[in-house]
């Protein structure tokens, strides 16, 4: 063999390598530039794919690499860049992006943490009725921080804040404000249902108190709305009645704090919509946004 055609050969195993790499990473095809066509030179289409084949005189513009490979099926929105035919440079997608942040990573931890706790805590009689213990959901670095009473039922159920009829209203109130669910968090006083949706008592809201305490120290919000007098007592001690207090900046260890009235007493009384759209006008003056017109809290009032 001359000493050309044996580094056209050495070429070619090269080539031949890269290919299977390539096809066992899941690539379907490879785009190429044309090449001159060079007297004596092996055609690119030479490259055998899967198996060698010989004596192809054409060079493709794409040329098939491998004959395709069962694989199991991608989701229909990557999580990570897909090396596939036609999706070559697909950007990862972030699904968590507070746990992605590692300046999150602790308080993430610490919400971890705390939700164990509270699933174990017997500490008040609260225990003994409750479904599912709920500690509150939302996001990790929160300009609002919304905190009501206790849950209901439909919260025991779920074990989740403000899901159920009182929760919808509150969910149009905070995107009225210009904010998603996902953008604020949302916690009650006790993480406990008690029985008959009766009020929680002072000792039931004191025993429960350092949790979310903690939940306050570990998210840092901006700010906090108090929905309704028994949360307004929960977290700031006795007080004026919620009607005389409302609109009127509270503080919380250091923490500005808004009292206004809860969904479900807006629920009971549409028109005081219009009191809690002022409250919520304060507090986006405050975080120095627009406050939007008066739009979707308005059904019903
Ligand atoms: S309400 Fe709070 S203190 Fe009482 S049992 Fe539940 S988690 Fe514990």
């Amino acid at each position: 063999m001359s000493v050309k055609r044996a580094v056209l050969a050495g070429v070619v195993k090269d080539l031949r390598k890269h290919v299977e790499n390539l096809r066992d990473e899941g690539v379907r095809v490879v785009e190429t530039t044309a090449l001159p066509k060079t007297r004596g030179a092996a055609p690119a289409a030479a490259i055998p794919a899967p198996r060698p084949v010989a004596g192809k005189s054409d060079q493709p513009r794409v040329a098939a690499v491998a004959a395709p490979v069962k694989k199991p099926a991608l989701p229909t929105e990557p999580l990570h860049t897909t090396r596939n035919a036609g999706a070559t440079n697909v950007a990862p997608r972030n699904i968590m992006p507070e746990a992605a942040d590692p300046a999150l990573a602790g308080v993430a931890a610490e919400m971890q943490r705390l939700a164990g706790e509270v699933a174990a805590c017997r500490i008040c009689v609260l225990h003994k009725q409750r479904t599912n213990t709920v500690p509150g959901q939302g996001n990790l670095r929160p300009q609002i921080m919304f905190i009501g009473e206790a849950p209901g039922a439909d919260e025991d159920a779920q074990g989740l804040a403000f899901v159920g009829r009182s929760g919808q209203l509150l969910t149009q109130m905070i995107l009225a404000m210009g904010f998603t669910r996902e953008q604020i968090f949302i916690a009650n006083i006790c993480k406990c249902r008690p029985p008959d949706n009766r009020q929680p008592l002072p000792e039931e809201m004191t025993a429960c108190l350092p949790f979310l305490r903690r939940q306050i120290a570990a998210l840092h919000p901006t700010l906090i709305v108090a929905l309704g007098a028994t949360a307004v007592k929960g977290l700031l001690g006795p007080t004026e009645g919620i009607s005389k207090l409302r609109g009127t900046w509270c503080d919380f260890e250091g923490i500005p704090v808004m009292p206004t009235y809860h969904p479900a007493y807006l629920l009971r009384n549409p028109p005081a919509k219009h009191e809690v759209w002022a409250d919520l006008q304060a507090v986006l003056k405050r975080l120095g946004r627009t406050a939007p017109a008066w739009t979707k809290m308005n059904k019903g009032a």
